[in-house]
């Protein structure tokens, strides 16, 4: 079960992910895009905490809801409004709900949605929702495990090595956006396995 405390930690927990991971998520961003998306994240996720850390939230539905608006108004990139918009539909799902496994996986499967359509994606255009997409598919059928989600994202990403992309910067390099990892998927993978932690 998620508590409003843990939907709390959880964003804490992604902001020390991203510093943590900062100069690869600016690597692989450098590679297939402008090189910013770990400076987003950080940036993203920093707003976030420093938001949600001294207010008293009644439910997981809000404390998603302020860091959904706080990442689309302050990440300057694609991916803050898309993460925003991913948090958001989370948020709607938790709405006046126990945030069990099974709310939870709504939750995840209604995010992965969300970013499709705001986006304007399918499965294999080599951007986060591979990862988003993929994470709602296990938890919606055989998952039993939250370690097993960090080890589908895990799969997915690598898969988005040999994708071309057809989305998002990325895109503008055709052909030679294969061999590289989407930042985009890695940065989810990150968020994931964060959420796996607090749920542990
Ligand atoms: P920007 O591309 O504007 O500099 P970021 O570098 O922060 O923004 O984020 C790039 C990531 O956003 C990509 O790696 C990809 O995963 C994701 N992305 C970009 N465009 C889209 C889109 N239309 N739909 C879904 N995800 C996208
Ligand atoms: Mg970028
Ligand atoms: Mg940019």
């Amino acid at each position: 079960i998620l508590t409003t405390d843990g939907a709390k930690q959880w964003m804490f927990s992604i902001k020390e992910r991203m510093e943590k991971n900062i100069d690869q998520l600016t690597a692989l961003d450098q590679a297939i895009g402008d090189g910013d998306h770990g400076l987003n994240m950080v940036r993203g996720f920093t707003e976030v905490s420093g938001k949600i850390n001294n207010v008293t939230y009644g439910s997981v539905s809000d404390v998603l809801k302020s860091a959904a608006m706080t990442l689309s108004a302050k990440v300057g990139g694609a991916s803050g409004p898309l993460y925003g918009t991913a948090f958001l539909a989370m948020s709607v799902v938790f709405q006046d709900k126990e945030v069990d496994q099974q709310v939870l996986k709504q939750g995840i499967v209604e995010a992965a949605e969300s970013i499709k359509k705001r986006g304007n994606v399918e499965l294999g255009d080599k951007t986060m929702y591979d990862v988003w997409f993929q994470v709602g598919e296990v938890l919606d059928s055989e998952i039993e495990d939250w370690n097993d989600v960090a080890e589908v994202c895990q799969a997915m990403i690598e898969d988005t090595r040999e994708l071309e992309a057809s989305k998002g910067r990325a895109s503008y390099l055709g052909n030679q956006s294969k061999g590289h990892v989407d930042p985009g998927s890695m940065s989810s993978f990150y968020i994931f396995e964060a959420l796996v932690e607090v749920l542990k």
